[in-house]
């Protein structure tokens, strides 16, 4: 065994029980190597017996303070954006059956394109809704309330 192996074998191992036969052999040989393994093992023992730093100061508070300071990231979409989207959507579903792509696509797939095409336009319309209903959750909340009363 080379020296640079032995050097790498010792650092793997923190305690001198666990080296292999063959690291323990060349540290009986080599007086450079056995040498540094034992400064590593009294700077192993120095850190071991040596106290952790104790903070004094308590960051739990600062950093809450900090959290609380950032901004939002919610980002408000206005009401008419809303509405303007939701209109669009109900239009192209109301235009699609006059427009010639449409035809086009009737010519080629046949009749049994209708039935495709509405679950997609029902799937769009649906989740245009829910992702409206969904970022208007507290808007529900004080509409039931007043309903309520
Ligand atoms: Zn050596």
């Amino acid at each position: 065994m080379k020296c640079d192996d032995a050097m790498r074998r010792i650092i793997e191992h923190d305690d001198s029980a666990g080296y292999p036969v063959i690291l323990r052999l060349h540290l009986r040989r080599c007086a450079r190597c056995r040498a540094e393994a034992e400064r590593l093992r009294i700077a192993l023992a120095d850190l071991r017996n040596a106290p952790l730093p104790v903070s004094d100061i308590d960051v739990a508070d600062a950093v809450m303070v900090e959290i609380e300071r950032l901004e939002s990231y919610r980002r408000d979409v206005p009401m008419y954006n809303w509405v303007g989207g939701g209109l669009a959507i109900l239009g192209g579903i109301v235009l699609v059956s006059f427009s010639d792509s449409l035809a086009w696509l009737q010519s080629s797939f046949g009749g049994n394109f209708e039935v495709p095409l509405s679950i997609v336009l029902g799937i769009v319309i649906t989740l245009y809704a829910s992702a409206f209903i969904a970022t208007h959750l507290d808007m529900a909340g004080n509409w039931m309330a007043k309903r309520r009363g």
